[in-house]
């Protein structure tokens, strides 16, 4: 049986949460159909000690303050999960799961999306499908011939796990400082390594200062005045308490790239090594999108070409959170809001016409 309805989103974290309710408001009939068990999205399996880098005031989906979490100013990733459940519920968002979404594809002047539950007929699809799913290996020789243990961030738990091992941590973003300073502080032999100098942003600054120069960015590039450089321009890694614990206490010192892997370790273009357990790649994610793989957006350089969260290729899906490059901060709890919102008066738009 097809089930039909005139938007589906695929995903049902807090970019699909938030479509959902600037749908509602426009008054369209929709789904939100979401591959997990349970709700949250990511936050259900990051690592133990992850905390925001805002508080929870500046962490809030539409509608309704992120409560703060007793004695956290950072909340943990528990207490966004207990969040994104109680406002699901709360608005009443009608949210499907476990339902994996397969492919989208084009049927008779509308989008059959093919999921392991059943099929949905729709007029508009928003993808809201996040970037923890699909983590990014770098290429690097010898990642063959190490006889240790390779994960991903998305693999990483806790310090406990790793005790009395050399580990290296490979990444100098916000998830490699925040997993070597979790290793830096406990009891294991760390080897923090990153393809340029480590750049921690001034201890002051948390992610109310990262919405507000995305914001800018934004604000200047839409006005045809010169790129601010947007958070980028200020450094890569939010110095969180542990993170600024474990640098001053001088155990977070960034060592450049090795070349290659070796059976037992890592080896730098010198002849350095360094004999490891474990390695840690802490190298990024790239958008899930391969459910939209059958309608064939993809451009020249691989990505999915967008207006705002408009495919260009297909005016009838749209995409929701990934990046900086689908909305300002639209990858962010506070930042989402805004880009649902016009999204969702786009699509209303679309449907009326
Ligand atoms: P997700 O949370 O990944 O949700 C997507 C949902 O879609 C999931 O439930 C998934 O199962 C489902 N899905 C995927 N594919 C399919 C499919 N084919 N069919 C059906 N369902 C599918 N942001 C902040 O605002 N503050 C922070 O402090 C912060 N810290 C972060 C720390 C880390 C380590 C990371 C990785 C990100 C952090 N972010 C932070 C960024 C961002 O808020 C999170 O990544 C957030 O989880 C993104 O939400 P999302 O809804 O876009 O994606």
């Amino acid at each position: 049986m097809t089930h039909t309805t005139d938007v589906v989103v695929i995903g049902g974290g807090q970019a699909g949460l938030a479509a959902g309710y600037h749908l509602r408001r426009e008054k369209l009939d929709f789904v939100i159909l979401d591959a997990q068990n349970d709700p949250g999205g990511a936050w259900r399996h990051t690592w133990d000690s992850l905390h925001l880098f805002s508080p929870a005031a500046f962490s809030s989906l539409p509608g309704r303050l992120m409560p703060a979490q007793s004695g956290e100013e950072y909340p943990d990733a528990g207490h966004v999960v207990d969040y994104l459940a109680d406002y699901e519920q709360r608005y009443g968002l009608p949210v499907l799961r476990p339902v994996r979404v397969d492919a989208v594809r084009p049927e008779g002047g509308r989008l059959r999306v093919e999921a392991d539950a059943g099929v949905w007929s729709a007029r508009a699809v928003i993808s809201a499908t996040g970037t923890w799913w699909r983590p990014f290996w770098p290429a690097v020789a010898g990642r063959e011939v190490f006889t240790g243990r390779q994960l991903h961030t998305t693999g990483y738990r806790r310090p406990a796990d790793f005790a009395g091992q050399r580990v290296i941590v490979v990444g100098g973003g916000n998830s490699g400082a925040q997993i070597a300073a979790d290793l830096a502080l406990a009891d294991a032999e760390l080897t923090w390594v990153t393809q340029r100098p480590a750049r921690f942003l001034a201890d002051d600054i948390d992610g109310r200062a990262l919405f507000d120069a995305a914001t800018a960015r934004r604000r200047a590039l839409d006005a045809g005045a010169a790129d601010t450089g947007g958070v980028a321009s200020l450094g890569d890694i939010v110095a969180v308490s542990p993170v600024r614990a474990a640098r001053d206490a001088g155990l977070l010192k960034a060592q450049p790239m090795f070349q290659r892997l070796t059976s037992g370790g890592v080896e730098w273009a010198d002849g350095t090594t360094a004999l490891a357990d474990t390695v840690i790649w802490c190298t990024g994610f790239r958008p899930a999108l391969s459910h939209l793989a059958p309608l064939g957006l993809r451009g020249a350089r691989g990505h999915i070409v967008t207006e705002g969260t408009r495919a260009v290729g297909e005016p009838r899906v749209h995409l929701l959170g990934y990046g900086d490059w689908i909305g300002p901060a639209s990858a962010t709890l506070i930042g989402v809001g805004r880009t649902a919102r016009e999204m969702a008066r786009d699509v209303a738009l679309l449907l009326t016409r």
